[in-house]
């Protein structure tokens, strides 16, 4: 009886333990992760304008121009949806309240940090709160904070000589200029175009590092904007609330196991987190609420 009840005993821990490696790391899509963030661009606005390498980028990408931004669709809140796999609801991050360790919700950069800590990981930011309150402070990663002229040209550089596994580059300029002269001008729409001849640049470095089947590039916004009356009559150009001109942000994925073309299905830009472990073959924390679109991988 004894023995019996060991036997059984041995077989519910080797379940358990089958289970448990089931349930964990799948096997790496990609070895290589660049995650491209361009703040304030309006999803719809790539195909309002020539824009050579991110149209040609869109030709071998899963790409959406409805992705959804957070409630608000405002900067802080967004990236922190796009870095922790929730919503501001959950994150709660603002410049009083940065990212904190020992939440269910850890940034992605957080989460290589621990399963693949032998990964170099690079973030450059034009916006300093990405550094200092989207991520946690415990992150380990090479950083940079400059502005969209200076950083590009370091992006290049660091890719080339650094050759990192994992890159986080942050555009501010196309915000900052929907902001000024209106998120439909045609200053907007220089702005991208600027933006769109460092990607340029960008993937020709990407593209030096070899191994482009295994390499996994995402492009994501974090908002839209639009017009918004004055009281004195006048317009103010922001984003902020729930208009579609706010939350239809631009969302790209290129690489290993990525069904190309259009997707259909409605997805929040909180995605890109569980899609960078997927690429990379890590088990998303229980905490993330957002899940890998269906239909971007293969499988
Ligand atoms: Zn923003």
């Amino acid at each position: 009886m004894k023995l019996n009840i060991m036997i059984s005993f041995l077989i519910c821990v080797a379940a358990a333990c089958c289970s448990q490696a089931h349930a964990a790391d799948a096997k790496p899509l990609a070895k290589r992760v660049f995650i491209i963030g361009i703040d304030g661009l309006r999803g719809p606005a790539v195909n309002e304008v020539e824009l050579p390498h991110i149209q040609a980028f869109m030709k071998n990408a899963a790409y959406s121009t409805e992705a959804q931004s957070t409630t608000p669709s405002s900067s802080g809140p967004a990236w922190g949806a796009i870095f922790h796999g929730v919503g501001p609801e959950i994150h709660k991050i603002n410049k009083d309240n940065p990212a904190a360790d020992g939440v269910a919700w850890p940034s992605f950069i957080k989460v290589i940090n621990k399963h693949r800590p032998k990964m170099k990981v690079g973030v450059y930011s034009s916006w300093e709160p990405i550094l200092t309150e989207t991520l946690e402070k415990s992150c380990v990663y090479d950083k940079l904070c400059a502005t969209d002229g200076e950083i590009a040209p370091a992006a290049v550089e660091y890719i080339r000589t650094e050759k990192p596994d994992v890159f986080f580059i942050h555009f501010s300029i196309v915000d900052n200029t929907g902001h000024a002269y209106g998120y439909r001008s045609l200053n907007y729409y220089a702005a991208i175009r600027w933006v769109d001849n460092h990607l340029g640049d960008l993937f020709a470095a990407i593209n030096g590092l070899g191994e482009p089947d295994k390499t996994m590039i995402i492009i994501v916004s974090d908002h839209g904007g639009m017009e918004y009356p004055k009281a004195d009559g006048g317009v103010r150009h922001s984003h902020g609330t729930d208009d579609p001109d706010c939350m239809n942000s631009f969302w790209a994925a290129s690489g290993p196991g990525i069904v190309p073309g259009e997707m259909k299905a409605q997805f929040g830009i909180a995605s890109t987190a569980p899609v960078v472990a997927r690429s990379l073959g890590i088990k998303p924390p229980a905490g993330w609420k957002a899940k890998v679109p269906s239909g971007l991988f293969k499988e």
